[in-house]
Formats: structure tokens, C-alpha cells, sequence
């Protein structure tokens, strides 16, 4: 996932990017970086963690000096989790210094590394990020953004991007717009961010997106769009929508909110369930559960308490861990459920262990039937454009059929919202849907 934030011509601009990353945490957790310039000099601080437990000693962020800062959220996709990989990455070359903060993944960054190392370059990071500043370096254009342009144009994959120079800013987009990043603005200053939620946080005003292909220049002269890929069919992740932005993001051109919510009420049309209450697997499938509860017409409950200091599932990478952490994060309020036929919605079903771990608690709590919705279709193959997935073999939904799925849950009845119904919610062709289809947009050396 990752977030990326980049704000220019602010004083203080690393507290912004610090309230920005904040507001972006859900993206990665991993780890953290804010580097800024005083137009001159570059000052870094990165670490691992959660955003406020990196940045939380006095001193730390009135030390990143300047009026320009980025920012960068990691969730490990590409790259192991040493702090050498940790973003925004910098570099010093002839044309000065440069920090880069990357969302996205770039599919032949391999190709190009080896070809590179091939020709004395040495690199610091594992990161997929770091071909971008070698091609950037070793471009011999005159311009940094002619030599930003001959980089992005050897990349194929996703890349939402942000880049730091002594006094501007750069922010481009992958011709297929995979990732999202907006463009807003704060009295004088521009400012750049993955999802518009970390705007609300710092009172800037939404713009407009940076548009697939683009790269966007801010410097003293104001912004300047340029368009210098060839053309694209758009492919927005559709995931966005789904499962990773946060609902209170405007997402290209929608709240990812309603979106959810109109997933809720098309899986509740399709297949409706016989039951007494609707609850959400909680925080991610709440939009959802409150449209399936509209649309049929019964009543919205939460049957599951969060606890809300424990990160989301997916963080911790041993499966063992994994199982325990439905445990630690959710716990059934008996009063709810005893005695009721329950249909518990969640936005997605990836290996299935949580939707197995909730039945069980519901069961457990006293629920009479539970009936499982998914507000997305089965996640049949891995993402390789910068979501963390698993493997083809650890989702479910690859070699089982939804009766295999449904009796490894144990759950009374299990329906997912079909391929069609997200593709009308979501309309248009402009969206990349191969975990759900297999039918990858930019194709790739496995
Ligand atoms: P599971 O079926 O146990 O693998 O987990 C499914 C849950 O993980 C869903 O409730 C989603 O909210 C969440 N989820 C889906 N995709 C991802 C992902 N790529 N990274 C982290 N969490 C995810
Ligand atoms: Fe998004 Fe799935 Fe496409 Fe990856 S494969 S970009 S998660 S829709």
C-alpha cells in the first residue's frame, strides 16, 4: 500500500507532513520517513513504526528545517523491512540532492536493477524505488525533469510518486493511475497526498487529482502539468475502493464511503439473507454492513467490539501471529447475538482465517444461524502493483470453490458480490480488477 505526503511552501512544512502521514497510516505501518530542505540542505528522520511513536521526542520534527518536506507511510511489498528501505530515499548526484517517496510497485524494476548493477551501479536499498534515482543519475539529459521523464518512461508497474529537489517539488503518476495521489492547497502552499483524508486533517483544500501520466512541477513559478507518457488505458486499483483507502477519502471523483455502501446494498440484492440483525466485521466492513442493512431492510448492529489499539491483521507476517490477532483485535458482544440469526458482513475474504475465527466467535456468543457477505468478489490471484497480497496458493478463493469456502468458514450460508455488481458500482473499464479476474493490465516476468 504506502502512503506518500509532500508539501510545498509552508513554514514548518515537516509538521504538516507529519499530521499528513498520520491521517495516511492506514496505508503501512512498517515504518516512516519525513525528509524536508531549507532549500539548501536536506534533513532527514526515519524509523520503524507507527508515525507517532517515530516522531514522538521533543525536537525531532522542528529539526527537519524548511519550507518543503515529503513524507512516506511504508507497508512492505517489494524489499525487506531493513531501514535501509525505509522512504523517502535520498540521494546526492551532479545535479544536486533528491528525495523520492514511492507508492506503488514497479513490475521490472528486477530487469532494470540487474542492467544497472551490470554497469557499476551500486545500490544502498533492496527497494524497487531506488532504480528510479540510478536512471534519474545516470540519464544524460540536461534538465532534471527531462532526466525525470527518460527515468519513468523505462518503468512499467505503479508508481503514485512524490520528489523532493532543493526548491521544488515533482509529483507524477503511472499512465495506468493504479495508485491514487490529489493535489490540494493550504492558504499559499500546494500540497500532495495519497488520499484526501490527511487534507481535512491539515485544512487544505482538495484540487484535483494528479491525472494518470502526469507529472506535476511546483516551484517558485507556480504548478506546471506536463503529459509525457504515451497513452494508457486507465487501470485504478479497484482495491482502493474496496479495502484500502480510507472511507472518508474522495477517491477519483467518489467518497470511498458511499462506494462501500453501494457494495453493501448490490450484495444484498443479489443474495439476500433470512436473518435478524446485520452486523460488520469491524472497522472495514461498516460501510458495507450499514447498505446490506438498508437494503433489506433489517437491523444494523455491532455484534463485534474492536479494540482499537492493536493494528490491522495483515501487519504481523507469521501466520501463527496472524490467527492470535483476530483474537486480540475483536471480541462478540454476547447481549447482541445470543439467540439471533445474524449475517455478518466484510469487505473482502482473502485467506479466509478471519472470517473462520469470526464464525466461531459468533457461534460461541450464542448466535442462532451466521451468514457470511462479502462486499467484493473472491480474490482468486495476487497483486503485483504494490499490494501485499499473499501468495496465489495462500488465497482461498484460487483453488476452492465458495461451498469449499463456505464449509472451511463453517458459516451458515456465504455469498460474495459478483464481478458484474462491482463493475457497475464502480462503472466504466478504468479500473484494474485482476485479483478478482487474473487479467493483468501490465504484464510482468513472474
Ligand atoms: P483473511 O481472509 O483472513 O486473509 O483476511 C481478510 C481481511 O483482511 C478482510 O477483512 C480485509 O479487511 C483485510 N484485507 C484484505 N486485503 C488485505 C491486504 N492486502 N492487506 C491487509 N488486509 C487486507
Ligand atoms: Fe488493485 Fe487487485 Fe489490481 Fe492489485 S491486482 S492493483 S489489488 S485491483
Amino acid at each position: 500500500m504506502c502512503g506518500v505526503f509532500g508539501i510545498f511552501n509552508k513554514s514548518e512544512a515537516s509538521n504538516y507532513v507529519y499530521l499528513g502521514l498520520h491521517a495516511l497510516q492506514h496505508r503501512g505501518q512498517e515504518a516512516a520517513g519525513i525528509v524536508s530542505t531549507d532549500g539548501e540542505r536536506f534533513f532527514s528522520y526515519k524509523g520503524v513504526g507507527l508515525v507517532n511513536e517515530i516522531f514522538n521526542k521533543k525536537g525531532i520534527i522542528s529539526s527537519l528545517k524548511g519550507r518543503i518536506a515529503i513524507g512516506h507511510n511504508r507497508y512492505s511489498t517489494f524489499g525487506d523491512e531493513s531501514e535501509s528501505n525505509i522512504q523517502p530515499l535520498q540521494a546526492h548526484y551532479d545535479l544536486g540532492s533528491i528525495a523520492i517517496a514511492h507508492n506503488g510497485n514497479i513490475v521490472n524494476a528486477i530487469p532494470i536493477k540487474q542492467r544497472l548493477v551490470r554497469q557499476g551501479a551500486i545500490f544502498n536499498s533492496n527497494s524497487d524505488t531506488e532504480v528510479i534515482i540510478h536512471l534519474i543519475a545516470r540519464s544524460n539529459r540536461e534538465s532534471f525533469y527531462d532526466r525525470l521523464v527518460d527515468a519513468l518512461k523505462e518503468l512499467k508497474g505503479a508508481f503514485s510518486l512524490i520528489i523532493m529537489r532543493e526548491n521544488e517539488l515533482y509529483a507524477a503518476r503511472d499512465p495506468w493511475g493504479f495508485r491514487p495521489l490529489s493535489i490540494g492547497k493550504l492558504d499559499d502552499a500546494l500540497v500532495f497526498a495519497s488520499e484526501t483524508c490527511s487534507f481535512d486533517l491539515i485544512g487544505a483544500e482538495f484540487i484535483r487529482d494528479v491525472e494518470p501520466g502526469e507529472v506535476v512541477v511546483v516551484n517558485s513559478d507556480g504548478l506546471h502539468s506536463f503529459k509525457p507518457f504515451e497513452r494508457k488505458d486507465e487501470r485504478k486499483c479497484v482495491f482502493e475502493y474496496i479495502y484500502f483507502s480510507r472511507p472518508d477519502s474522495l477517491l477519483w471523483g467518489r467518497y470511498v464511503y458511499s462506494m462501500r455502501k453501494q457494495m453493501g446494498r448490490i450484495l444484498a440484492r443479489e443474495s439476500p439473507a433470512d436473518v435478524d440483525i446485520v452486523i460488520p466485521t469491524p472497522d472495514s466492513g461498516v460501510p458495507a454492513a450499514i447498505g446490506y442493512s438498508q437494503e433489506i431492510g433489517k437491523p444494523f448492529d455491532f455484534g463485534l467490539i474492536r479494540n482499537h489499539y492493536v493494528g490491522r491483521t495483515f501487519i504481523e507476517p507469521a501466520q501463527s501471529i496472524r490467527n492470535f490477532g483476530v483474537r486480540l483485535k475483536l471480541n462478540p458482544a454476547r447481549d447482541v447475538l445470543e439467540g439471533k440469526r445474524i449475517v455478518v458482513v466484510d469487505d473482502s475474504l482473502v485467506r479466509g482465517t478471519t472470517s473462520r475465527r469470526i464464525v466461531k466467535m459468533l457461534r460461541s456468543a450464542g448466535a442462532k444461524e451466521v451468514h457470511l457477505r462479502i462486499a467484493s468478489p473472491p480474490v482468486v490471484s495476487p497483486c503485483f502493483y504494490g499490494i501485499d497480497t499473499p501468495t496465489r496458493k495462500e488465497l482461498i478463493a484460487s483453488s476452492h470453490t465458495v461451498e469449499e469456502i463456505r464449509r472451511y468458514t463453517t458459516a451458515d450460508s456465504l455469498s460474495y458480490l459478483s464481478l458484474e455488481g462491482l463493475k457497475e458500482i464502480v462503472g466504466g473499464s478504468g479500473f484494474c480488477l485482476a485479483c478478482f479476474d487474473g487479467k493483468y493490465p501490465v504484464p510482468f516476468d513472474k
